[in-house]
């Protein structure tokens, strides 16, 4: 399997060269060149293995210049019982047929380290095959859950150093926190004075920035990312969808080769094209539901054909899907138009400089035939949260909350009743606040992040993940704050 820019303009490369190097050369996010097919054999063998050894089938897929014993260790090491608990992405039944797929069981109680704990093995395996000699410097924009999962899963990786730059007031108590105590040799985190979109703004300036890769590159540095638009990040999203599928066929909701719904709280689109990935490989997935928060982008792009991100940016109780430029639709983009990739760098210039492109309606009709958007309010969110506690004694956090608003929309316009996975995201008590705000009996929230969790814990009898407890010990290490014209100057100064 070998991978391609969705811009067309650079040459077609291995995985391990997709992975290492992040971004294409010409701007554009690697695809693979075709998308392989699984048969419902292969998909009904994976009912009976470990999601480890699903992970192993559909990343062999992709990753085919990596062995099945090398994917096997690296899947061994990134989803541990010690970091994972015994099943890393398991499958709750919540009503008759919607059930909720829990993405945080692993370090950072968010569904990034699905993925960011895989990375750092991929990524090392592939400098190793690239004859890579540079350092690989990760540089991560975070609107809260990528930076800690990046810095969990990158902390003390040999050959490696990772720079995580935050808005500094766009992510929650617990996020920062998180954030801003994490050990390690070749770790360094900056609030910044923007917004998420200034911080990934930023972060592609300095990979597009030719001129700088070249002298860093004499030094001993190249960059590379871990956000969503790094294909290493994106292929073990995929296999989660394979994993809740044959669960709800063991779990006798629906029978093999059945069709099913999947409900993503999506910010960069990356989760949900992940999704998209896995049915275009053959999984029976009928519909994808994107649903937005206020930042209702994706939910105008869906419906209309229209993105423009010429819009107010609205900080949410949902903050990870606080994003205007959802980059990951660029790879959407590339299959909806048959792989154009003349007319997706068209849509990409369009929308660096006038802030807005419209696709064909051929575009826009393939679209709609896969997914459905729906956008859901702060109101709403919190109502969700409250009601779903008192009618199934389920607790979700404001990203899953608003996940699961938005399929009752859909339900309510269509009446499709196809058994519903709704991705769950994040643990409740990492936006503890506002999920104490949403149950609230009439007492005040708690006066600080941690009597917060606690008082969560007392009120419902949900276990607290126990490293957020800890993070209570933890000494503040990172301190900067810099403007968001500044983050190069930041990068310059601080390689080791
Ligand atoms: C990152 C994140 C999202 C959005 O995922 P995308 O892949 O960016 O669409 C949703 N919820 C939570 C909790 C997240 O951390």
């Amino acid at each position: 399997m070998l991978y391609v820019s969705t811009r067309g303009k650079t040459d077609i490369v291995s995985s391990a060269h997709a992975i290492t190097r992040g971004l294409a050369g010409d701007g554009g996010l690697f695809v693979p060149q075709s998308i392989p097919v699984m048969r419902m054999t292969d998909i009904k063998a994976m009912s009976g293995k470990p999601y480890t050894e699903r992970a192993v089938d559909v990343l062999l897929q992709y990753l085919t210049d990596f062995s099945e014993d090398e994917l096997r260790q690296c899947v061994n090491a990134a989803y541990a019982p010690e970091k994972f608990g015994a099943d890393p992405a398991p499958l709750v039944q919540v009503n008759e047929n919607t059930g909720v797929l829990e993405l945080w069981h692993g370090p950072t109680s968010a569904f990034k380290d699905m993925a960011l704990q895989l990375l750092p093995h991929l990524l090392t395996r592939s400098i190793r095959k690239t004859g890579e000699t540079n350092k690989v410097v990760i540089l991560v924009a975070t609107s809260g859950d990528t930076g800690k999962a990046a810095l969990e899963g990158f902390a003390d990786v040999e050959g490696t150093q990772i720079i995580v730059f935050y808005p500094k007031d766009g992510v929650s108590d617990m996020q920062k926190r998180q954030m801003i105590t994490q050990a390690g040799k070749n770790v360094k985190v900056f609030g910044i004075e923007g917004n998420f979109d200034d911080a990934q703004r930023g972060v592609k300036e300095i990979f597009g920035n030719t001129a700088l890769a070249t002298a860093l590159g004499t030094k001993g540095y190249s960059f590379s990312s871990a956000n969503s638009i790094n294909w290493g990040r994106l292929v073990p999203q995929i296999v989660y969808y394979f994993s809740a599928y044959v669960d709800a066929v063991k779990a006798g909701r629906i029978e093999a080769g059945d069709g099913i719904n999947f409900v993503v709280p999506t910010g960069n689109f990356g989760n949900i094209l992940a999704g998209y990935y896995a049915k275009l490989m053959g999984l029976p997935i009928e519909r994808l539901l994107c649903a937005s928060n206020s930042n209702n982008v994706l939910t105008d792009f869906i419906n209309t054909g229209t993105y423009d991100k010429r819009r107010e940016f609205y900080k949410t109780i949902s903050p990870s899907m606080d994003i205007l430029v959802s980059s990951n639709l660029e790879r959407l983009l590339y299959n909806v138009t048959d792989c154009d990739s003349a007319r997706v760098a068209e849509y990409m210039k369009q929308l660096n400089t006038e802030g807005a492109y419209k696709v064909d309606s051929d575009d826009l009709k393939r679209i709609q035939s896969e997914f459905f958007g729906a956008w859901v309010d702060e109101l709403e969110t919190k109502e969700a949260i409250g009601r779903i506690y008192s009618d199934y004694h389920y607790l979700m956090d404001t990203h899953t909350a608003v996940a699961w608003r938005a399929l009752e929309k859909y339900r309510f316009l269509t009446s499709d009743e196809t058994y519903t996975v709704v991705l769950s995201t994040a643990s409740p008590y990492k936006f503890a606040d506002s999920v104490l705000d949403a149950l609230d009996d009439g007492q005040p929230a708690g006066s600080d992040a941690f009597a917060e969790l606690h008082e969560l814990n007392e009120k419902t009898g949900v276990e607290i993940p126990p490293r957020m407890l800890a993070l209570q010990e933890l000494p503040v290490l990172h301190k900067e704050i810099v403007a968001a014209d500044k983050m190069e100057l930041a990068v310059m100064t601080n390689l080791l």
